[in-house]
């Protein structure tokens, strides 16, 4: 069974640093990666290295950072609440063993970073009873099954008075990874929505589906794990509604009912399968939201690991044709590329194969007169992190910027020419994405010298925001 990756290290911007730095009052002593915001933008919660800088322990997973939020929890301290949840504990058994299972939960999500630290005990380092009370809403807020923590929120929330209601939640069931966004309404419609929470973590439900028909019962379990905590942070964080989409890999297995059912119960709504067309229809409006309008014609391109989006439209959120290829840089990967480092030959083939699959894109859709070309996905942004050498991913640093085409090359060479354990080892590489990227770089660099794009406007905005905007939308 593949242990579940949180890749908390993507949410982490320039700002976050100054904002904990000055939440703290000093320099934080332990890498952590922002997991909640408040409407205002700062963390509300950020997830803690398991070892601090000097390699101790650090047993705090999950820690409560807005000052507002802080307050708060500590006037319920304040009033002798953390001893009278005591003495619950110890008289009502059911409450004692929810605690408990909840101090299991924390300890095993930090064995996720480092195996040996789940015996470090659970919420605010304690194997049982309650101890501090800003730890457990903060575990509530990171998506923990948390007792405690739901009876703090009952208290305090809102933290803030000026949160705008009708925060939704978006999840997104792709082959190879679930992502969650959560967001409320900017000022206006043409406002970006105020974010506050997006994740990622790669389960592969889509592993075997293509040969036996059918989720692999392991990657099954881990996804719905997933999706729970998921589903349980959107509740924690105000979202009145949950909506889940699935592309490919669930259309494709016909045990796909389990997982309606699971998305069901814990999410409250209906599975959307959503079609190719939808895909990129949501991709463009995700991608171009926003832009001004002069720097239209739009084109899109969304590098997935089994297919391709390539879409355009003349204005803004409004996508006009679409090709969805069997072109993906996992699909790629597993066709040509053998070798570690892949050999020259191999690349060769690749990147014939990738080029005569765009050739039969080009009559349907019209890339090339595209002024503006917009790169959603992890292999941009990725691509663009290396390119701007930043030492650890930064989305405010890449949302949004232009990639050159020679940058696309030059990088993807680098890549090429180094092993999987090398990519991986990057800082800005997401859990699971180095083998890959090799391929993801060539259908970039292909598409952009194909149809003769000087430059990429790299976005982190894709499907997932199409999916949350179209929500907003009503
Ligand atoms: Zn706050």
């Amino acid at each position: 069974m593949p242990e579940p990756k949180p890749t908390a290290q993507r949410e982490l911007r320039a700002a976050d640093l100054v904002a904990v730095r000055d939440q703290l009052g000093r320099e934080p002593t332990t890498a952590f990666a922002v997991v909640a915001r408040c409407t205002g933008g700062h963390p509300l919660v950020i997830r803690n290295a398991p070892l601090d800088a000097a390699g101790d322990p650090f047993p705090t997973t999950f820690w409560l950072t807005c000052p507002e939020a802080v307050k708060a929890v500590s006037r319920v301290e304040s009033e002798g609440w953390i001893g009278r949840l005591n003495e619950r504990v110890q008289r009502d058994e059911g409450f004692r063993a929810a605690v408990q299972v909840a101090h299991e939960a924390y300890a095993a999500d930090r064995a996720e970073d480092l195996e040996g630290a789940r015996a470090w005990k659970g919420v605010a380092g304690t194997r049982e009873g309650i101890k501090c009370l800003h730890a457990h809403y903060a575990y509530r807020l990171a998506g923990g099954d948390d007792p405690v923590g739901a009876w703090v929120a009952e208290r305090v929330d809102p933290v803030h008075p000026e949160q705008r209601s009708a925060r939704v939640a978006v999840i997104d069931q792709g082959t190879n990874s679930i992502r969650l966004l959560v967001v409320e309404p900017g000022e206006t419609p043409h406002d970006p929505p105020i974010e506050l929470t997006r994740d990622m973590v790669i389960t592969r439900l889509g592993r075997g589906v293509d040969r036996t028909g059918r989720f692999d019962p392991d990657t099954f379990a881990l996804t719905v794990h997933v999706l729970a905590r998921f589903c349980r942070q959107a509740r924690a964080l105000g979202a009145e509604r949950i909506r889940v989409g699935a592309t490919s890999a669930v259309r494709d297995a016909e045990n796909r009912d389990a997982y309606a059912a699971a998305v069901c119960e814990l999410a409250g709504s209906e599975l959307e399968l959503i079609t190719g067309e939808h895909e990129a229809a949501l991709s463009f409006l995700g991608g171009t939201h926003g832009l001004d309008p002069a720097w239209g014609p739009f084109g899109v391109q969304d590098i997935g690991g089994g297919s391709t989006e390539l879409v355009t439209g003349a204005a803004p959120g409004r996508s006009e044709h679409a090709i969805s290829m069997r072109l993906g840089s996992v699909r790629m990967t597993e066709r040509h590329l053998h070798h570690d480092p892949p050999t020259p030959e191999e690349l060769h083939a690749l990147h014939a194969d990738v080029a005569g699959v765009l050739d039969e894109a080009s009559a349907a859709v019209p890339i090339g007169g595209a002024r503006t070309f917009v790169a959603v996905s992890g292999t941009a942004t990725t691509l663009q992190a290396i390119a701007l050498g930043l030492g650890r991913y930064d989305s405010d640093r890449i949302h949004r910027t232009w990639l050159t085409r020679g940058a696309v090359e030059q990088v993807r060479d680098r890549l090429a020419a180094m092993t999987n354990a090398e990519r991986a080892a990057l800082p800005v590489m997401a859990p699971g994405r180095g083998d890959v990227i090799v391929a993801g770089a060539a259908i970039l660099a292909t598409t952009m010298r194909r149809f003769d794009l000087e430059r990429a406007l790299v976005s982190e905005t894709d499907i997932l925001d199409g999916l949350a905007l179209e929500m907003l939308d009503g």
